[in-house]
């Protein structure tokens, strides 16, 4: 459904300041893909995903929605961006409306759409966040940061796009707030069939939540992979300043010391279940 082919990024091209942020990417996203995205910070996510709905244009390079060049001349972008949603780091701080729902009306009203029509899609948007209805007249600035969060992916939900890019949109929540906010894109992404592409340095999360994980070093995609193949190779993940999730180096330490558990295993709770198993298994021998 999106497919980037030989994309390259050069920021101020022609003077001294002149960097490459991405170097020949490429890419094939498909249609209900949960793609995790993470590198370390300037290793080019953001260039990359800003790509995907034409807000930069590659220095060379293509990017193809359902097969069609995005920079063709007659192209309609904003359609586009109404398809492939990107939501930026602390959405909540552009919320601008009086009110919630107004603000999520903002983007099918843009898109074209009348009232009565922007209102459904906005109501539709905001129950899909699971956003209090009894509050969708208040002012975004009267809500907690989590639920700021939600009204903000509610105004592009509410465009109905079919891809959902969002740059560490649990930044700033607590434990249980970004818990719920993964648990909610999973949902989007398995009852909408809403692609996702999360960009986050949570490697917890990561392993939790994806299917598909892309690794990005200095403008360049190193791994892309399911997760467990990927945090697999814990050298060449740290060589690129990273960490695997925190279980993996515990079941790397546990098989050290002579205790037979599964080192591949990167969720928590598949680790409990490993454990509780392996020192069962050796209490019968
Ligand atoms: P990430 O999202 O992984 O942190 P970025 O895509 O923001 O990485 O940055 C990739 C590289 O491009 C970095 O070296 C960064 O300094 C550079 N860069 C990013 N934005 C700009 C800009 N507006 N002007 C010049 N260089 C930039």
């Amino acid at each position: 459904m999106l497919k980037v082919e030989n994309l390259t990024y050069i920021y101020n091209e022609n003077t001294s300041f002149a960097k490459k942020a991405l170097d020949n990417i490429n890419l094939t996203i498909k249609s209900g893909e949960f793609i995790g995205l993470i590198g370390h910070t300037g290793s080019g996510k953001s260039t990359l995903i800003t790509h995907l709905n034409a807000l930069l244009q590659g220095t060379s390079g293509k990017v193809l929605y359902k097969g069609k060049d995005i920079w063709e001349k007659d192209y309609d972008r904003k359609a586009l961006r109404g398809e492939v949603g990107l939501i930026f780091q602390y959405p909540e701080h552009q919320l601008f409306e009086t009110e919630v729902i107004k603000d999520v009306m903002f983007g099918p009203e843009n898109l074209g759409c009348n009232k009565e029509e922007a209102e459904k899609k906005a109501l539709k948007a905001l129950e899909l966040v699971k956003f209090p209805m009894e509050n969708i007249n208040k002012s975004p600035f009267e809500l907690s940061g989590g639920q700021k969060k939600r009204v903000a992916i509610a105004g592009v939900l509410a465009m109905e796009p079919k891809v959902l890019i969002l740059d560490e949109p649990t930044a700033g929540l607590d434990p249980k707030g970004r818990k719920d906010l993964l648990n909610q894109l999973k949902e989007l992404n398995k009852n909408e069939n809403i692609t996702i592409v999360l960009v986050s340095h949570n490697m917890e999360d990561m392993a939790e939540y994806v299917d598909r994980l892309i690794v990005m070093g200095d403008g360049k995609i190193v791994f892309d992979d399911i997760p467990q193949n990927v945090f697999r190779e814990k050298e060449k993940i740290e060589k690129l300043g990273l960490a695997c999730p925190e279980i993996s180096y515990i079941m790397e330490d546990l098989m050290k010391i002579g205790i037979n558990v599964d080192v591949n295993i990167i969720k928590v709770e598949d680790a409990i279940n490993n454990i509780i198993n392996t020192i069962k298994s050796r209490s019968m021998e």
